[in-house]
């Protein structure tokens, strides 16, 4: 599923009605992050766009969106072509696509693959689709052919551009770039820029907008990162003052490890707080004791290992609290991710021992929002 921003509306992003309906018949009801970015971009201007987005944050509709919307449905000719690296791919961005134009009318869409009977797709060709999604292979031939007219061209897309240059069509990609009118928006996306995606954007775009999009949304609005630079030696003291001051706490306590896992919830539970442990010293049994007690919220505090929380299906927690940051980034990704979920407000919580500046710095690149530094709350503001 696709991470949802939760903010803006699709037609607050500027598209017209009968797409409005039509991705609501889908249940789209916010913009992915690439969309609420992309889509206003390649509305509004014929800039080329680099954008950077993995699998899963709902590209289709980022590039497919505006293009429906720009359209011209009574032109004849084909306007965008869209590249991609497989036939399943054609097939789903093709679908995709009509469904989003179910509510307009005339437009229509071909998908156009090697490994199938040519003359049908060239058949295809001459009912006048204003879309042509195709690999790059088949494209290339088929405008080779003459059967694929490109004087009209307004925009080229290069869907997943590193996973197509992988896969050897680096010649078909060029002449499709080289051939197509140069006035053309192009629109490039990509999990990854490795060189030959950069050769390929400084070779054929100009002055691209580049658009990133972190692979799990924690630019999301409802969550707020803080962090609360303590001795290491404070951690615990912290931990402890922290869940004084959010009584109504409903969370997890990362720990580096097992041991630490055990050593915090002992602690917390002989201070009296609802906590538990959840770490991989534990029996299955045990685990699911635990889990369940945590999941009827009858325990609000669960100090855990990522292994052990990684089968966790709770997400709807009020705080995340990292006692210690992992060393993969993205691990901080995920665990932050479990808050702030449904419009709900979420806190995830780094306590740091110190020496992290530039970790927490690369923190605030990778989830594309800033980490608020913090003072433990006093006695007196906990009362
Ligand atoms: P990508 O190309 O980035 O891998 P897709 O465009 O294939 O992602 O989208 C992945 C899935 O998410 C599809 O099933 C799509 O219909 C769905 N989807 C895309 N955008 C949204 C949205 N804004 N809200 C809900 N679902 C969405
Ligand atoms: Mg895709």
């Amino acid at each position: 599923s696709v991470s949802l921003s939760n903010m803006i509306t699709f037609k607050e992003l500027g598209l017209q009605e009968d797409i409005l309906t039509a991705i609501e018949k889908m249940g789209f009801v916010t913009p992915s992050p690439i969309q609420e970015k992309a889509i206003p971009q390649i509305l509004t201007s014929k800039q080329d766009v680099i954008a950077l987005a993995q699998t899963g944050t709902g590209k289709t509709a980022a590039f497919g969106l505006p293009i429906l919307n720009n359209l011209s449905t009574e032109s004849q000719s084909v306007q965008a072509i869209i590249l991609c690296p497989t036939r399943e791919l054609c097939l789903q961005i093709a679908k995709e696509i009509e469904t989003f134009a179910t509510d307009m009318r005339g437009v229509r869409v071909q998908a156009v693959y090697g490994g199938a009977d040519i003359t049908k797709q060239i058949r295809g060709l001459k009912d006048n689709p204003q879309i042509v999604v195709g690999t790059p292979g088949r494209t290339m031939d088929l405008i080779k052919r003459k059967a694929l007219k490109i004087n009209d061209i307004t925009w080229t897309v290069l869907d997943e551009a590193d996973e197509m240059l992988n896969m050897g069509f680096r010649d078909e990609i060029d002449s499709i770039l080289e051939t197509t009118p140069e006035e053309k928006q192009t629109l490039l996306f990509s999990a990854t820029m490795p060189s030959e995606v950069r050769r390929i954007a400084s070779e054929y775009m100009h002055e691209p907008v580049e658009i990133a999009v972190s692979k799990i949304n924690t630019a999301s609005k409802n969550i707020e990162h803080h962090v609360y630079l303590v001795r290491s030696s404070d951690r615990y003291l912290a931990l402890k003052r922290l869940a004084d001051y959010y009584p109504n706490i409903y969370g997890i306590v990362f720990c580096r490890t097992r041991r630490e896992a055990k050593d915090v919830a002992d602690k917390l539970m002989q201070d009296g707080y609802n906590a538990d442990a959840l770490h991989g010293d534990l029996s299955q049994s045990q685990r699911d004791h635990v889990m369940d007690k945590f999941r009827s919220q009858n325990i609000q505090i669960l100090v855990a290992t990522d292994v052990a929380a990684r089968g966790i299906d709770v997400n709807e927690l009020t705080h995340v609290i990292n006692y210690n940051l992992p060393d993969d980034p993205e691990v901080y990704v995920h665990r932050s991710g479990r808050t702030g979920r449904a419009g709900n407000k979420g806190i995830s919580i780094i306590i740091s021992g110190g020496r992290e500046a530039r970790k927490i710095r690369d923190l605030e690149k990778l989830i594309a929002s800033k980490i608020d530094p913090r003072n433990v709350p006093t006695g007196e503001e906990i009362c």
